[in-house]
């Protein structure tokens, strides 16, 4: 109930659309069933009218046949547009709502769910509320009104007959429904579920083909898939099962009205309280009055399916994200100094990922810190960039503790190349400009340079127009990092954070590109993490890592002449990447 609160709440703001739909589609149903009711009354009046010979006025009944015709044509036409004109609205308002709240939860919320998974929430999910509005809320809404002006109708000519239509119209319109609601829950919940995950195992699939042709896997996932489908493909088939159950239910329960309002009202005639003519139009009245009970149990079918997106989109969007902004951020720091004092961070599970870390990078100073995979050198890089929030000490920037900034301003002062990047389905020259749409030619070019990557760019046959293909497959891993690191250096900004840069470099390229990034980051705070040696002897300080807290530290000199372990770190580099 809770959830089904939330949408109409969601919808509110549509109210005006949805109402327009539901007058619509009223009048429409009004319309049809008055029409087939004027229709036999008038088809009975006449022939009445031709065995007695008593003159009748048809003109005034065939304008309103022809009246009614029309209003239901014009309003079927009418009532389709608006409705899912309000339908599209909707959805286009939750699009944006749910783009809004699962922003913030990014990176760090989103890293739990398969991008397929994501991808489902996202759109078929938001999709299938589609039915929640068009073919659940309107429908129902518009079967009580009409409901209950039917029976109102009925009622003036027999309360017999208006029972027995009400009795008959709550089986068709409320205790099929309820049925095919409770048989359909389970099955619909499955099908948006298991359309998940057939999605994401198709995603999944798609994206690691080439491990799966490698460890002769393929045949395996290929059954996973087909397994998906096949259970999805039963689920629908119990539904649709439901659906024509349903549909026939109504259809009896729509003849037994009329056969029912024949056996009450035939008496009636005898007697004299009701004529010949009265009755064909209550007999054809009664059956009509079904049409409004028809969607129903077909509504209801769906109603587990959309409920379940609905909580689907709800968990998500639910989720506290990993770092509260401030509700009065402080103004944007004025300058880059960062310090770090004491701090401490863990991932939840109890242990502590980064422990008592006090680092201070400013303007002009270059730092890198170094140390083994898993030391917790990354998540350091997270919390600089208010992707996590962490647990104790303080990290202060500009003078002031980060945690009072907005994240965006935070942001906007750092420029990051990441271990792993990602380059979007798009040009070179599109990924590169992300970093600074509007900056010219010559600069992206120079970025480039820097980071030693142009020369590959210009020798391809689009240049900086080729397509980097779906996470940059076209490229090779080492273009692809220097191509992050062109995009942090064209950013411009005075903090420079670099994660393993010269990563598969040969140690001649390694060098030239450290020599160069130094050149650029002459005034700017650069932070470096690696494992590699390369360039270390240049920085002002090194930070030896090892298991989430600062070991050592000093230059790379002194730590050479002070520290066993620095020194072991090296020996054992030695033969890895200085060959
Ligand atoms: P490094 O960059 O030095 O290789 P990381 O910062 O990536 O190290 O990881 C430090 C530790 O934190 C590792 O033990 C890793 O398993 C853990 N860790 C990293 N990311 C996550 C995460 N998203 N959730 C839980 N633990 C994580």
């Amino acid at each position: 109930m809770r959830d089904i609160v939330r949408l109409l709440k969601l919808a509110w703001p549509h109210r005006a659309w949805l109402l327009a739909a539901l007058g619509l589609s009223l009048a429409t149903l009004l319309a049809n069933v008055g029409l087939l009711a004027l229709s036999g009354w008038f088809i009975a009046a006449m022939a009445l009218a031709g065995i007695s010979g008593v003159p009748m006025n048809y003109y005034y009944p065939a304008a309103g046949i022809r009246a009614l015709a029309i209003c239901r044509t014009l309003g079927r036409y009418a009532e389709r547009v608006v409705g899912h004109q309000a339908s599209l609205r909707i959805l286009a308002g939750l699009r944006v709502w749910i783009y809004r709240r699962i922003e913030p939860l990014a990176p760090a919320r989103l890293e739990g769910y398969a991008s397929g998974d994501l991808l489902s929430r996202i759109r078929a999910d938001i999709d299938s509320l589609d039915t929640f509005y068009l073919r659940l809320l309107a429908p129902v809404l518009t079967a009580l009104c009409a409901g209950l002006l039917f029976i109102m109708f009925l009622w003036c000519f027999s309360p017999a007959v208006a029972l027995a239509t009400a009795g008959l119209l709550l089986v068709a319109g409320g205790f099929l429904p309820l049925v095919v609601h409770l048989l359909g829950r389970k099955p619909g919940a499955r099908v948006t579920w298991t359309s998940s995950e057939l999605r994401t195992a198709v995603v999944d699939g798609l994206r690691g083909m080439e491990e799966l042709l490698a460890y002769d896997a393929a045949e395996r996932q290929k059954e996973r898939v087909k397994e998906l489908n096949r259970r999805l493909l039963a689920d629908q088939a119990r539904l649709a099962g439901l659906s024509g159950i349903s549909a026939g239910g109504v259809g009896l329960c729509s003849g037994l009205a009329l056969w029912l309002a024949l056996v009450i009202s035939i008496p009636l005639v005898r007697t004299g309280s009701l004529s010949g003519p009265q009755m064909v139009m209550l007999g054809l009245f009664c059956q009509a009055a079904f049409e409004a009970a028809l969607p129903l149990p077909s509504a209801f079918r769906l109603l587990g399916q959309a409920l379940a997106a609905a909580r689907r989109i709800f968990f998500l969007v639910d989720e506290p994200p990993a770092v509260r902004e401030p509700h009065e951020p402080a103004p944007p720091p004025e300058n880059a100094a960062l310090s770090l004092r004491g701090v401490g961070f863990s991932y939840g599970d109890g242990a502590a990922t980064l422990e008592r870390i006090d680092l201070e990078l400013s303007p002009g100073r270059k730092v890198a810190v170094v140390g083994g995979s898993g030391a917790g050198k990354s998540t350091l890089l997270a919390l600089l960039l208010r992707f996590r929030e962490y647990d104790s000490g303080s990290i202060i920037l500009g003078g002031r503790e980060i945690r009072e900034y907005d994240g965006e301003d935070v942001r906007r002062l750092m420029a990051v190349a990441g271990q792993q990047p990602f380059l979007f389905n798009a040009t070179l020259r599109e990924n590169l400009l992300i970093a600074r749409f509007g900056a010219g030619e010559d600069e992206m070019v120079a970025a480039a340079r820097m980071a030693g990557v142009h020369d590959e760019i210009a020798a391809l046959a689009h240049g900086y127009d080729t397509e980097a293909g779906e996470g940059g497959v076209k490229l090779s891993g080492g273009q692809v990092r220097r191509l992050a690191i062109a995009r942090a250096i064209l950013k411009d900004s005075p903090v420079l954070l670099l994660d393993e840069p010269t990563e598969g470099m040969d140690a001649a390229a390694a060098r030239s590109l450290l020599e160069r990034v130094f050149q650029y980051a002459e005034g700017r705070a650069l932070l470096v993490i690696t494992h590699s040696r390369i360039g270390l002897e240049a920085m002002d300080e090194v930070a030896l890592m090892d298991e989430g807290r600062i070991v050592e530290r000093g230059s790379h000199a002194q730590l050479l002449a002070r520290s066993r372990r620095y020194r072991d770190m090296w020996a054992l580099d030695d033969g890895m990447t200085e060959r």
